[in-house]
């Protein structure tokens, strides 16, 4: 059976364990099921996810000039510090930025190749997790808006990492630390606007289980430009990653906007 379509993150559904979907405008396919499976990956060309044209992909599933251009992949995306909405100054595109700054968001702390902190919008939680590997992860602050969201995590960042170091994240080389207990010792760092915005009525624990049944124990990264033909057979799946026997991983975020052709 081939699939065929314009490669975007996969979308995934909280369980035990977390089931993983490609879709397709056509077409989609729980990923799940490969388990186990050989699978065989082509490319087949280039199709940005904002414009749709058939031109390269230069970052996030982009072209050059949507990359450029697009307010959804503004600076403040990465650093949710920048964010102005809040004070109704203009980045790219002022209504896209209030819409998307201006609601609930959420600081956390998450475990897996180290305790690190992160952002995401309230409406991503738990999926932010699942993408980025997460064995564990706790919600620390909710606050109203990217911007005092953005500054806490600055103010957390000297005491916790703000990466994942996706190697270890795959080869299950994790930590175990007791995330509650950070989470306690953490108010006295917040930022002063943030502080009532911490509760400890509220924590829970989200665990992740990912569909693995082996870890590689060395990887190399497929590249599609370099590699536009795999076979192999697959063996997890974990973040946003496909990982197979030979320990080839492939980072479905990171081959956004690419057309392929999966046989099954
Ligand atoms: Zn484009």
């Amino acid at each position: 059976m081939t699939y065929e379509g314009v490669l975007a993150k996969m979308q995934t559904e909280f369980g035990n364990p977390i089931q993983y979907y490609l879709v397709f405008e056509n077409s989609f396919l729980n990923v799940n099921q490969l388990l186990h499976k050989e699978i065989e990956i082509t490319f087949q060309g280039y199709q940005c996810l904002n414009c749709n044209k058939k031109k390269k992909i230069f970052r996030q599933g982009f072209c050059y000039d949507c990359f450029y251009s697009s307010p959804a992949v503004g600076d403040w995306i990465m650093r949710p510090e920048l964010s102005t909405a809040h004070l109704g100054i203009a980045d790219r595109d002022l209504e896209y930025e209030t819409r998307v700054q201006l609601q609930p968001h959420v600081v956390y702390l998450a475990s897996s190749s180290e305790v690190k902190v992160g952002v995401t919008r309230k409406t991503q939680v738990p999926t932010r997790w699942i993408d980025q590997g997460a064995e564990q992860a706790i919600a620390i602050v909710e606050v109203p808006n990217r911007y005092l969201a953005g500054i806490t995590e600055v103010a957390l960042k000297n005491h916790f990492s703000d990466k994942t170091n996706w190697r270890k994240m795959l080869t299950n080389d994790i930590v175990s630390i007791d995330l509650l207990a950070e989470k306690l010792k953490i108010e006295r760092l917040l930022p002063q606007e943030v502080q009532e915005y911490f509760h400890l009525d509220k924590n829970d624990l989200y665990e992740m289980h990912y569909p693995v049944a082996a870890y590689p124990k060395k990887i190399n990264s497929l590249s599609l430009d370099k590699t536009p033909n795999y076979v192999g057979k697959l063996m997890g799946i974990k973040g946003q990653y496909l990982l197979f026997e030979d320990g080839t991983v492939f980072n479905i975020r990171g081959s956004e906007g690419y057309i392929v052709s999966i046989n099954v």
